[in-house]
């Protein structure tokens, strides 16, 4: 083990200690596979332990005026623009994105504390009409109580905002597991929370593995919120796991998003959007398309038109060059898998226009960014969510063609249109079964917005107003005051 390398410790009831099970978890850069750091790899006692924090600290903090809870979340954006180029550096090193979206990750991140903490003094319950006279009915909004936040490696930094920051104004309290994919940035955090005169217990950060620590966590009686961002096996074992205690669920899951491209669209506009929106964060993104659908008219220079935008793409090791679209996929197993979804996808008659194999880059978890036509109704590249740089494209003869299949999915997360006909723009916002819809443009969500997928893509959402309440529960009051 070479000095240079960190050894993180938890962030629990406001001091970094050791975990006593003694494991450790080695963080590798996914471009270069260097050790980076390591983390606790935790057991129950620590996980306990910072559940016992977080149960204690609670009601204090429920108790202080939300405007100086939101005081901390402002403390807290300011703590992470001023080391904002630092965490993008370490976000690039862990994640493998490149060096322009972790800086927009590491300060988004920032901006999203502080359009929560606006929420303060917004909160808001509601006076009901009684049946009775000389009564008044209230309904009051209140913080659940302990929130366990559970992330995912692929935006890790900004899901820490999601999580933390709904929670805190609130009035929860919260305990984070980062992925073991990419933790150092969530340790960096706990440092720079520290940093500030939160109370100790209100935000507290155990590191480890998902069946282990994660299970411990999601599976403690203590907890009385589970907001999860991830794969749908993992939101489902966390369901299950919830239902030993009827703990709630807020998950946030996988996506297969399609993008309809009709005859009459903007195609250098839908080809752009397309092709950003799948190469960005190496594909790697909950929302983004993941299959077309384009009518046939058009489909030939659709097609030509992303064919020569993913072969242009310049990618390799992010921390090494600044001018990139793409950096490495996470680990392996990424790679991997869609080294066998195009495969597959070839043997079943595809036609792979641009990319289809591994990279040829020294290190790192690279593939080329990958054009597949002649794709079928059902096929597995259709289907199941790539998480990596292939888009697959299917032509269909008509817009309700595309919204059936469009629809004829597992998921139902997000989804996209491109055509100027406001008619046909409509009848898909109808007749699409998805959390959202983009109409001529990529993919990518507002923080004042909902986030929230159907179907397997989960339960709950993220975001804005709606999002934040799911962090409440209701508490109805009646006064009989004659
Ligand atoms: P993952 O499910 O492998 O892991 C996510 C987290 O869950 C990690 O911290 C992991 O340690 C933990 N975990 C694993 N098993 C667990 C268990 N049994 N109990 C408790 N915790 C456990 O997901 P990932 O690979 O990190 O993320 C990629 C997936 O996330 C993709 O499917 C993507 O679509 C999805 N995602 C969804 C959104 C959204 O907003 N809907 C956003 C980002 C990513």
């Amino acid at each position: 083990m070479s000095q240079s390398i960190i050894d993180y410790q938890n962030f629990i009831d406001g001091r970094f200690v050791a975990d006593e099970k003694g494991d450790w978890i080695e963080v590798e850069n996914p471009a270069t596979q260097e050790v980076l750091a390591r983390i606790p790899d935790s057991g129950a006692a620590a996980v306990e332990a910072a559940v016992t924090a977080a149960r204690r600290a609670q009601p204090a903090w429920e108790k202080l005026p939300a405007i100086q809870r939101a005081g901390y979340l402002r403390k807290i954006a300011n703590k992470i623009r001023e080391n904002g180029d630092r965490l993008a550096n370490i976000i690039v090193k862990e994640q493998g994105k490149t060096q322009a979206l972790a800086k927009v990750e590491a300060f988004f991140t920032a901006d999203y504390f502080d359009y929560m903490a606006e929420w303060a003094r917004r909160l808001e319950g509601e006076v009901l009409t009684s049946d009775r006279a000389g009564e008044s009915i209230f309904l009051m909004r209140k913080p659940l109580g302990v929130v366990a936040g559970v992330l995912p490696w692929n935006f890790p930094f900004f899901l820490i905002a999601r999580k933390v920051a709904p929670a805190l104004v609130t009035g929860n309290t919260i305990v984070l597991k980062p992925s073991e994919e990419t933790p150092i940035n969530a340790y960096e955090f706990a440092k720079l929370v520290a940093e500030t005169d939160l109370p100790a217990g209100v935000i507290s950060l155990v590191g480890g593995r998902g069946a282990g620590t994660g299970n411990a966590l999601t599976s403690h009686p203590g907890i009385d919120l589970i907001t999860f961002t991830g794969s749908v096996g993992t939101g489902q074992r966390i369901m299950a796991a919830a239902a030993s205690n009827l703990t709630r669920v807020n998950l946030e899951l996988g996506g297969k998003a399609p993008a309809i491209v009709l005859a009459d669209a903007n195609l250098d506009l839908a080809a752009k959007a397309i092709y950003d929106s799948r190469v960005i964060n190496t594909g790697q993104v909950c929302n983004c398309a993941e299959r077309v659908y384009v009518e046939k008219k058009v489909a030939a220079e659709l097609t030509d038109k992303l064919a020569k935008l993913m072969a242009a793409t310049r990618y390799g090791d992010p921390s090494a060059t600044a001018d990139l679209e793409m950096g490495p996929l996470i680990n392996k197993a990424a790679r991997d898998k869609l080294v066998g979804i195009v495969d597959r996808a070839r043997a079943a008659g595809a036609e792979v226009v641009t990319g289809g194999k591994i990279a040829s880059l020294e290190k790192g978890w690279h593939y080329e960014p990958t054009l597949v036509i002649g794709n079928k109704s059902g096929s597995e590249i259709m289907t199941k969510e790539t998480f990596g740089p292939v888009l697959p494209i299917q032509t269909v003869d008509s817009l309700e063609e595309a919204i059936d299949l469009s629809n004829d999915s597992e998921y139902g997360l997000t989804s996209s249109i491109f055509t100027n006909d406001l008619n046909s723009a409509f009848r898909a916002v109808r007749d699409l079964k998805f959390g959202e819809t983009y109409i001529n443009r990529e993919n990518f969500e507002a923080m004042q917005g909902y986030h929230a997928g159907r179907k397997k893509s989960g339960i709950g959402g993220a975001d804005g107003k709606h999002g934040l309440y799911e962090f409440t529960e209701t508490h109805v009051v009646y006064l009989n005051h004659g």
